[in-house]
């Protein structure tokens, strides 16, 4: 079946939420998106079909709404999902990585044991803004012996100029803002 990129209608129903979690940011609101199971469903055979069978043995999840999308790409490519989590969320032994905010830092961890040397993993996450988030993400999964194949986004602030960040990876925005 030859499926139709879903970037209308994706951009139709995400929801602008201004000055939300803090004055003076725009807010991408997914959820509207994610209730529609007809949109949410090509979203993730949209995402997931980039990738050739084989190409993919993992999809690397960002803490909290990068896990509702890498899930159901993982669940797709029929491979396995694995959580990059806020720092003391994972319960076994992790590494952690951490990366500048617009005030302060933050960091997220990776279980050590996630991974087996080598594979081939896809991070995912929502929105791409600075792309830090994503890079140390993508450092995570290098640190634990991953090897980054690509860094896909349902959607990408492309005035924060994140791409410029992730410029040795393989990246892939569905909805450019
Ligand atoms: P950044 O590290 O600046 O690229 O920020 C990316 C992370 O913050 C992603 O995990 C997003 O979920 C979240 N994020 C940043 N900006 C926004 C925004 N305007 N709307 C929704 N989520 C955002």
């Amino acid at each position: 079946m030859h499926l139709k990129n879903p970037v209308d209608r994706l951009k139709a129903a995400v929801r602008d939420v201004a000055d939300f979690p803090k004055p003076g940011v725009g807010f991408k609101d997914i959820t509207p998106a994610l209730a529609d199971g007809q949109l949410f469903h090509d979203c993730i055979a949209w995402l997931a079909g980039r990738h050739k069978a084989g190409s993919v043995d993992a999809v690397a999840g960002i803490d909290a709404r990068g896990f509702i999308l890498a899930g159901a790409v993982a669940h797709r490519l029929g491979v396995g999902f694995v959580p990059i989590r806020k720092k003391g969320k994972l319960p076994w032994k992790t590494e952690c990585v951490s990366y500048e905010l617009e005030y302060g830092t933050a960091e997220i961890e990776i279980h050590r044991d996630a991974l087996q040397k080598g594979r081939n993993v896809l991070v995912v996450d929502d929105v791409l803004a600075t792309g830090g988030t994503a890079l140390a993400a993508c450092k995570l999964v290098e640190r634990i012996g991953g090897n980054v194949v690509g860094v896909d986004f349902l959607m990408g602030l492309s005035f924060l100029h994140g791409l410029q960040k992730l410029v040795s990876y393989n990246t892939y925005v569905l909805a450019e803002y």
